[in-house]
C-alpha cells in the first residue's frame, strides 16, 4: 500500500473563503518541514476544464507546463510551493463523467447499469490517488471546489467519505473551512453558521478533523470551545484564520495557529524540523517595506473582475518586492481608450497590455501601445498585448494602414498576426490552442536576454495566432526586432522595439511562472525599467 497521506479541504457557509490560499499555506508549511507535498483541485462544474469558460465566469484560466487549462487556484499552489502542477492537479465533474461515459460507450461495464455510486465515485477516487501513484509525494492536499450542501458537489463529498473509510483515519483527514461572521448590531462573533455547516458535512458522513474559521476578529478560547463542542472537533483543532494584509502572510498565520502540527498529529507523521521560512520572510520584509513606488497601467477588457488577471497581479507583487518597490496597478478598460488616450496613459510609469481574445477593446489596446512607444514609457505586452504591439507598429511606423490580426479582421491587407498553420484545421474548442511549455531562444543583448540572464528559456503558451513571419524583415529594418524565436518551429515569441528603453512583447504568458521565491525575470525587469523611467520623469 502506498504511504502517501491525504488531506481534503472542504468549504462551508459561503464561497470565496479562500480554500485555495489555506491549502497552499498548509502545503507550504509541510513542505518547509521537509515533506514533499502537492495540491489538487476538484471542481464540481460540468465543463471538462475551465478552458472554455469566459474569465467573467471563473476568473483566469491557468495553464500548466504540460498544457492543461486549469483553475486559477493552481496558480496559488505554484506561487506558494514553487513546484509545477500538471493536468492531474485539476479535475472537474465534466472530466469524470466524460471518462465514465466514454468507457460505457466502449462497453467497459459489461451490461451493468452505470450509476453515480459506484461508477462516478470510483472514478473520482481513482483521480484522488492518481498523483500519489508514482510515490513522489508524502502528502496530497485535495481542495474540493464549491460548498458542502451544493447539489453538484455531492458525488465528490461522497467519494471523500468512501475514501476515508477505505484508507483509514490515520491516512486521510478532512479540514473544513468555514466563516465566523461578526454581527455589528450584536457586537459579537457568531458560531451558528459554522455549527450548521459542520452538521451538513456530518450528514454526508464526514466528520471534519480540523476546522479553519475565517474571521475578522480573533477567536477567543471561549468561542473555540463552543465551536469544538458543537462540532465534535478538538478545541486545539479549531483554527483561526484572521483576515490578512496579504495572502502571503497566511502561511505564517497558520504556523502560529499550529495548523501544520495538528495535521501531522492526525496523520501520525513526525514533525521533522521547524518550518524553514527564511526566504519567505525575507520576501515579506521587502514587500512590506518598499523604498519606492510606481504606477502601472494595466490595459485589458476584463478589468471589472480582478480574478481575470490574477497571475499578472501576483507577478507584480513578486517583482515589486524584488525591487523593493510598491507597484500600484491601475486597471483600465481598453474599450474606453478611444479618446483622450494620451491624457489617460502618459501619466503612468509603465504600461502593460494584457492577454485576451476577440475584437472587443482591441483598438483601445492599440492606442495605448502607441502612447507607450512614442513617449518611451516602458511597455510590456503579453500574448494579445504583444500582438497589439505588432499591429500598432505596422500601422503607425510601417504605414500599413489596415494592418490587423486576422482574429479581428480576416480581410486585412496586412495580416501581420495570423492564425498558426496547425490551428487552421481545428474546429473543436476545448484544449486545442497551442498550449503549455515551449522552448525559446533569445537574441543576446536584447532586453529579454538581459532580464533572463540566459538565451535559452521555456515559457507557457495559450494562443491560436502568431506573428506572421512573412513580415519579419520589414519589421526588423524599421526597428521592431524579433528577439525570441522557437528553435523548432521558428515562431516569433518575443518582439522588442530597439530604440526604446524597454518595449517588450511576448507571445507566451510569463505571469504563469512567477513565484514568491522565483519572481519572473521579465516582470522584475519591467518594474525596474518603470522605476528608472519614473525617476527620470521627475
Ligand atoms: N487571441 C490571441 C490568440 O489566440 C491571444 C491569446 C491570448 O492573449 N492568450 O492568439
Amino acid at each position: 500500500m502506498s504511504s502517501t497521506k491525504y488531506i481534503f479541504v472542504t468549504g462551508g457557509v459561503t464561497s470565496s473563503l479562500g480554500k485555495g490560499i489555506i491549502s497552499a499555506s498548509l502545503a507550504k508549511l509541510l513542505q518547509a518541514r521537509g515533506y514533499s507535498v502537492t495540491i489538487q483541485k476538484f471542481d464540481p462544474y460540468i465543463n471538462v476544464d475551465p478552458g472554455t469558460l469566459n474569465p467573467y465566469e471563473h476568473g483566469e484560466c491557468y495553464v500548466t507546463d504540460d498544457g492543461a487549462e486549469t483553475d486559477l487556484d493552481l496558480g496559488h499552489y505554484e506561487r506558494f510551493l514553487n513546484v509545477p502542477t500538471s493536468q492531474d492537479n485539476n479535475v472537474t465533474t465534466g472530466r469524470i463523467y466524460y471518462k465514465v461515459i466514454t468507457q460505457e460507450r466502449q462497453g467497459a461495464f459489461l451490461g451493468k447499469t452505470v450509476q453515480v455510486v459506484p461508477h462516478i465515485t470510483d472514478e473520482i477516487k481513482r483521480n484522488f490517488k492518481a498523483l500519489g501513484e508514482n510515490g513522489n509525494f508524502d502528502i496530497i492536499i485535495t481542495e474540493i471546489g464549491g460548498c458542502v450542501g451544493d447539489i453538484e458537489a455531492l458525488p465528490f463529498i461522497e467519494a471523500v467519505r468512501q475514501f476515508k473509510w477505505e484508507m483509514g483515519d490515520n491516512n486521510v483527514i478532512t479540514i473544513h473551512l468555514t466563516l465566523v461572521p461578526f454581527l455589528k448590531s450584536a457586537g459579537e462573533l457568531k458560531t451558528k453558521p459554522t455549527q450548521h455547516s459542520v452538521k451538513q458535512l456530518s450528514e454526508s458522513g464526514i466528520q471534519p478533523d480540523i476546522l479553519v474559521c475565517r474571521t475578522e476578529y480573533h477567536l477567543s478560547q471561549e468561542i473555540r470551545k463552543k465551536i469544538a463542542l458543537f462540532s465534535n472537533v478538538q478545541q486545539n483543532c479549531v483554527i483561526e484564520s484572521i483576515d490578512a494584509e496579504t495572502i502571503y502572510d497566511v502561511p505564517l498565520l497558520m504556523k502560529k495557529e499550529k495548523l501544520d502540527i495538528r495535521v501531522l498529529q492526525k496523520l501520525r507523521l513526525e514533525e521533522k524540523q521547524e518550518p524553514n521560512l527564511d526566504s519567505w520572510k525575507e520576501f515579506l520584509g521587502k514587500l512590506k517595506n518598499p523604498t519606492s513606488e510606481i504606477n502601472i497601467a494595466l490595459i485589458g477588457k476584463y478589468v471589472e473582475l480582478k480574478d481575470a488577471y490574477k497571475s499578472i497581479a501576483e507577478s507584480f507583487i513578486h517583482a515589486g518586492a524584488m525591487n523593493e518597490c510598491k507597484v500600484n496597478l491601475e486597471w483600465i478598460q481598453s474599450e474606453k481608450l478611444l479618446e483622450n488616450v494620451y491624457e489617460t496613459i502618459s501619466e503612468f510609469d509603465g504600461v502593460l497590455v494584457a492577454p485576451g481574445f476577440g475584437e472587443r477593446g482591441f483598438e483601445g489596446k492599440i492606442n495605448a501601445v502607441k502612447i507607450a512607444r512614442e513617449n518611451k514609457i516602458p511597455f510590456f505586452g503579453i500574448c494579445l498585448g504583444m500582438q497589439c504591439s505588432v499591429v500598432e507598429f505596422a500601422r503607425n511606423v510601417l504605414k500599413m494602414d489596415d494592418a490587423a490580426s486576422t482574429e479581428m479582421n480576416p480581410n486585412t491587407n496586412y495580416p501581420v498576426i495570423n492564425m498558426m498553420e496547425e490551428q487552421k484545421s481545428i474546429t473543436q474548442k476545448g484544449g486545442t490552442m497551442r498550449l503549455g511549455s515551449f522552448q525559446c531562444e533569445l537574441l543576446p543583448n536584447s532586453n529579454a536576454a538581459k532580464a533572463y540572464g540566459t538565451t535559452k528559456i521555456n515559457e507557457r503558451h495559450r494562443h491560436r495566432y502568431e506573428f506572421n513571419s512573412h513580415f519579419k524583415e520589414q519589421f526588423t529594418k524599421a526597428g521592431m526586432t524579433p528577439t525570441g524565436i522557437n528553435p523548432e518551429s521558428g515562431l516569433v515569441e518575443i518582439v522588442e522595439v530597439m530604440d526604446h528603453p524597454w518595449f517588450v512583447g511576448v507571445q507566451f504568458h510569463p505571469e504563469l511562472k512567477s513565484t514568491v521565491l522565483n519572481p519572473h525575470p521579465l516582470f522584475v525587469a519591467f518594474v525596474k525599467a518603470s522605476l528608472e523611467y519614473s525617476k527620470t520623469k521627475n
